[in-house]
This record gives structure tokens, sequence and C-alpha cells, in this order.
């Protein structure tokens, strides 16, 4: 993985002497840093000069969140009346953007702040929490924090996973799941973590790695990152999304997940997920510009009632079995799900398509 460092450090007021902002300041002596009284005079600043996106995730903004940090993943159900399965999944959004380059990356389209931000005030976001659990204690919930950010890109730099794997190893309801393209697990490896953290990897054919998710980890050192976590006892959890259809797809993924199975032992295995490639029209306009050589836009992709275009159904159903089939001839029970997908897609390849709730009550069991 490319390692992240910022040319320039800005750190918002009532952030200053946070245990966040302390960690970056210290490892990055050599930034220049600023003490800004709010994050909007910069957001005003950019839009004079239009800058482009490489050039704001240049930019580390040390921000105070004022809002709650905890929501419903918005992958639900509840938007539009989209009847996607739920998987009843909880976010935490601890920073917003990344400095990784997948060409796909929804967040080029979707974050209107366009600078890297992460949030300083972890003690809020953890009081947060406390509160949510402590008023819910018969709900088990399944965090994550990787909607707006990579969980483990900057940790080299924040190690916010330490004070949030340590306090959900202290909780009795409720799993946090670092997803990552990265291979940062340094800061987790002597943790206390008491099974209550998943870490997690999105994984893609080499190819694709290569060719469409600039600046992370490769498969390789994805896999040995995970056999570390593996090694100090936590579960871990792969995400073979967003699946991308090309020639070589069927080779390619059943390669990849003979690679999973022969390096990661299926008794870690919290759970796999599959998905695959959901662009919006907005999101196809900036690939077309940032990554003029991927041939991703150019793929016949089919408008959806939650306004995204994905493959052709035929197609989704055809790589979700195939997929699902090479799973299940290495390990019979591991839970699978299929991420963002309608109730008939669900039971064309899983041939059942659970009720609200149970799915997300299902890979919480696993592990409660
Ligand atoms: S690693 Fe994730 S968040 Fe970062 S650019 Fe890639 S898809 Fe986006």
């Amino acid at each position: 993985m490319k390692e992240y460092k910022p040319e320039k450090i800005f750190v918002e007021r009532g952030v200053e002497d946070s245990l966040i902002t302390r960690n970056v300041l210290e490892r990055l002596p050599e930034v220049p840093t600023e003490r800004i009284e709010s994050r909007e005079s910069l957001l005003e600043e950019s839009q004079r000069w239009t800058p482009t996106l490489s050039r704001t995730k240049k930019w580390l903004i040390l921000a105070q969140y004022k809002g709650h940090f905890f929501k419903a993943c918005p992958g639900t159900r509840a938007q539009k009346g989209i009847k996607n399965v739920c998987c009843n999944y909880f976010v935490i959004n601890f920073a917003s953007n990344c400095h990784m380059e997948c060409s796909y990356c929804y967040l080029q389209s979707h974050l209107n702040f366009p600078y890297m931000i992460v949030y300083a005030n972890s003690d809020d976001l953890l009081s947060e929490l406390q509160r949510t659990f402590s008023e819910n204690p018969h709900h088990l919930f399944r965090i994550g924090t990787g909607e707006l950010a990579d969980s483990l890109a900057l940790d080299p730099l924040t190690s916010y996973s330490i004070p949030l794997v340590q306090f959900f190893a202290g909780q009795k309801n409720a799993i946090l799941e670092l997803k990552t393209k990265s291979n940062c697990v340094e800061n987790l490896l002597d943790l206390e973590h008491e099974g209550r953290t998943v870490v997690s990897w999105s994984i893609n054919p080499r190819f694709i790695q290569e060719k469409e998710e600039h600046k992370t980890a490769t498969i390789r050192e994805r896999f040995r990152a995970a056999k570390r976590c593996v090694r100090a006892g936590y579960p871990v959890a792969f995400h073979l999304d967003p699946m991308i259809f090309y020639g070589s797809w069927e080779t390619d993924y059943e390669d990849l997940i003979e690679e999973l199975f022969e390096t990661i032992p299926a008794t870690s295995m919290a759970w796999i997920s599959i998905g695959s490639l959901r662009l919006t029209s907005q999101l196809k306009e900036i690939m077309r510009k940032r990554f003029p050589s991927s041939p991703l836009p150019l793929g016949e992709l089919v408008p959806t009632e939650d306004g995204k275009m994905r493959y052709f159904k035929p197609i989704r159903v055809l790589m979700y079995r195939r997929v699902l089939g090479w799973i299940r001839e290495k390990h019979p029970t591991i839970p699978v799900y299929a991420c963002m997908e309608r109730p008939d897609v669900w039971m064309k390849v899983f041939q059942s398509a659970p009720a609200e709730k149970e799915l997300g009550e299902a890979l919480v069991q696993f592990l409660v």
C-alpha cells in the first residue's frame, strides 16, 4: 500500500489536545500544521480555486465531529421503498475520504467535502456508542467504520483502532468490523480484543487490483495481514465486492477463492460477502475523467431502482452462483451473504431470502 503523507495538516478548534491529534502530530513533525476555527473556511477557499480531488486529498484535517457518529447503514431497505435485503448493519463515521485510488470508489461522487478528514474527538464517539449500547441491551449491533473511509489505511498515523478495539472488547452486545484494502494491522496485534473485532478485507483478483485499485495493498499483502490477525486471534472476514465481469473473471475468481482458503483457515472466517459493481451516472463521468484507461464505465450496466447501474441480473446471478459454489466446495457452512441485492436475486443464488433483521442477527450470533 502506498502510505499516506499529507502536505499540510489543519487542526480544528476543539481537538487540539485530543489523543488522535497528538498521535498524528507526533508522527508527522515535519509536516506544516495550521490551527483553524472551522473546516468550513477551507471549503469556501477550495470553491474559489476548484482544486482536483487528488490535490485536496493532500490536506489532512483533524476535525471535531459535532453530529451523531453512529447511524444505520444507508444501504438498508429503509430508503425510498427499495427492497434490497438488509444485513442490519450500522456505521460510525470516524473519518471521511481515502487516499487510496480505486477507480470505482463511490466516495469520488459522494463526498461534498473533498479533503481527508479524521474526526479526532474519539472520546465523544465512544461515549455515544456506550449510551447507545446501554440503552439497547437486547439489541446485537454489528458496526463498521468503513463507510466513508478505509478503516485502517490511516491507522499508522492516527492509531484510532486502539481505543476502538479496546472499547468493543468490553461490550456484550456489539461487534466492530474494521474493513480495509490496506495491510495496516500493526496496531491491532497486541490488543486485548476478546473476539469482538472482526478485521475484514475487500478482495478482487490480482488483475483487477493492479488495474483498478491504485495505491491499495496488493492481494498478497492483504492475505499476509489477514494471517497476522488470525495469529493474533481475531476473527476475519472477506468481501468479494465489487465483483467485476471481464474476460477471464471465472478463472480469476476461482483462483482467488482457492488462494483465500489455502491461506486463511475457514474456522477463523466470520463471513464472506459478495456484491457486484455499482455505479451512478455521476460517478461514471468522474471515472472517465480521473481514470481514462479504466474500462469499467464502458461495461454494460443497467439502471436499477435505487438509482445505481449494475450488470444485468442474469450476469450477477451467474457470478454469485459460481463464487458461492466455489466457497461451498471449500466450506459448507461459512456464512455468505450478498450485499445490496434484492430478494429475487437472493432466491436465485441462495434459494432463500432472509426476512428483516434475520441476516444481521445470524451474522452476529456467530460471534456472540
Ligand atoms: S480503498 Fe475503499 S475507500 Fe479507499 S479508494 Fe478504494 S474503495 Fe474508496
